[in-house]
């Protein structure tokens, strides 16, 4: 690692790290034709690198934290695959990377062609009638769907009080439940880690709005009484929202519209390849049934003929929930990456991740716990309760990976397992990778009876130790201190 300076460090006076053109720099001096109250009038504190040694000091810094371009990133629920180049090639195309967001319809026919065709896409993938792209998180996804089920049984004349939620959910699923004025109930999951229709029948009654449903579940499984769940909340007025943040498992193999879901929503972020986690803006997508469709949030991207336009003209719409259209650019992304693969190469992505996620179960099987011993879907979920016996938590085996150049799984979540480490490989990665990981996870067990103290002590060889992570999120700093 080269010394640990800032780019204000390295700056000499003279250096320049540009050549502009020289009618610019040379022949007009720049107070000439810009008028005097815009110009600065001290000279901008900029650093002066040549641009070598621009470019070393961010490789440098790209390499000081984890990312998926450099390694194995297997964190649980969060689908850190591979994202193609090509994405970033199409995004940057300039009638798309400079086509100003005021241009009108007329002067933007290939960006709203491109929505048109994703949202399209996507409804079609899970079986549904209409989608909207604006949402630019699973988050806001879920505050969304629950907004246009609340609107949509208001308009049957009951809004309702609650919404049943698993014991397995994501977090973000009961704050989404609060935040579009509902109650949450919880819902206990059975000894398989799965819901059972008897027991949601025991809890549904006249006030419930709605059934949120992760499927398959953050334990990685599927949901296999979902039909008849869908039936019984159905039968009660209800709703069913599915929280299809990772849909990798489920690509070409089955649609959620076909088990009885009413709302899906999608990660771009995860499922579709856009950057997320620190390398960018999510962007979320939510796709409806026919009841629905009114109320989706304005505009709506429409084609008639084959012109393409946006309509704000919708009177039940729930009314705009972002500023313009969504985060276009990831937008653009997706959709390379969906028209690249086609619908069998998405059925290979599924079946790619599935077969991933059982390899490296089954490698790890026999040395960690796994709590729920069944063919797994895109992710499986541990338990480090042996190694804890053993005297070392499961965050310091996530710790001790950072030296090895992994990033770790998603630990203690979902809340149900005990020392949880909830692997979720992808399918992009190698065989070889997978059996690398493996081994070091092996190593690392084993290291436990050999030299414990050098797991709890982990990492070893990262830029900094462990960090206290709540006051680091609590008092975030920023600066650089030498
Ligand atoms: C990631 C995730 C979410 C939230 O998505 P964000 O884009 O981070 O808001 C919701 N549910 C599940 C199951 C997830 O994995």
């Amino acid at each position: 690692m080269s010394e640990d300076l800032l780019i204000y460090e390295k700056s000499r006076s003279g250096r320049t790290g540009f050549s502009l053109p020289a009618s610019v720099a040379n022949d007009k001096p720049v107070d000439s034709f810009i008028p005097a109250s815009f110009l600065r009038e001290r000279k901008a504190e900029l650093p002066e690198v040549p641009e070598s040694e621009m470019v070393r000091h961010y490789i440098e810094l790209s390499t000081r934290n984890h990312h998926i371009d450099r390694g194995f990133y297997p964190l649980g629920s969060c689908t850190m695959k591979y994202n193609p180049k090509v994405n970033d090639y199409a995004a940057g195309l300039p009638g798309f990377a400079q086509l100003h967001p005021l241009a009108g319809d007329e002067n933007s026919q290939g960006a709203l062609e491109l929505m048109y065709n994703l949202g399209d896409s996507l409804a079609r993938l899970t079986g549904f009638e209409r989608s909207t792209l604006q949402p630019v998180a699973g988050a806001q996804c879920e505050l969304i769907g629950l907004l246009l089920i609340r609107a949509a049984l208001e308009k049957r004349g009951d809004a309702r009080k609650h919404v049943i939620i698993p014991d397995s959910a994501h977090g973000t699923n009961p704050a989404s439940v609060i935040m579009a004025g509902y109650e949450v109930r919880q819902v206990k999951s059975t000894q398989e880690g799965i819901l059972s229709a008897n027991d949601v029948a025991a809890m549904v009654d006249g006030d419930t709005a709605a059934i949120m449903i992760t499927n398959p579940n953050t334990l990685g499984l599927f949901e296999a009484e979902i039909e008849k769940i869908a039936r019984v909340v159905h039968d009660a007025g209800g709703m069913l929202y599915m929280d299809g943040a990772n849909l990798n498992a489920l690509l070409g193999q089955a649609r959620p519209a076909d088990m009885g879901y009413d709302v899906v929503h999608f990660n771009l972020h995860k499922t579709f390849s856009t950057p997320h986690g620190g390398g960018g803006p999510g962007a979320g997508a939510l796709a409806v049934t026919g009841e629905l469709v009114p109320f989706l949030p304005r505009p709506t991207v429409e084609k008639e003929g084959d012109r393409y336009y946006l309509d704000y003209d919708r009177e039940e719409s729930i009314g705009q929930i972002h500023s313009f259209y969504g985060n276009f650019g990831n937008l653009v992304r997706a959709y390379t990456y969906i028209r690249q693969l086609g619908a069998k190469g998405l059925r290979r992505v599924s079946e790619n991740a599935v077969l991933n996620a059982n390899y490296l179960m089954n490698l790890l099987k026999d040395k960690f716990e796994l709590p729920h011993d069944r063919i797994c879907q895109h992710e499986f979920v541990l338990s480090g309760i042996r190694q804890k016996k053993r005297g070392v938590r499961t965050l310091d085996i996530a710790k001790r990976l950072l030296d090895f150049d992994f990033h770790s799984p998603t630990i203690y979540f979902p809340l149900i397992v005990n020392e949880a480490i909830m692997i979720e490989p992808t399918e992009t990665e190698s065989k070889e990778t997978l059996d690398r990981f493996a081994g070091v996870m092996l190593d690392i067990d084993r290291e436990i009876d050999d030299n414990p103290e050098s797991v709890r002590e982990a990492p070893h060889s990262t830029p900094v130790r462990r960090l206290d992570e709540v006051l680091a999120t609590k008092q975030l700093d920023v600066n650089f201190k030498g």
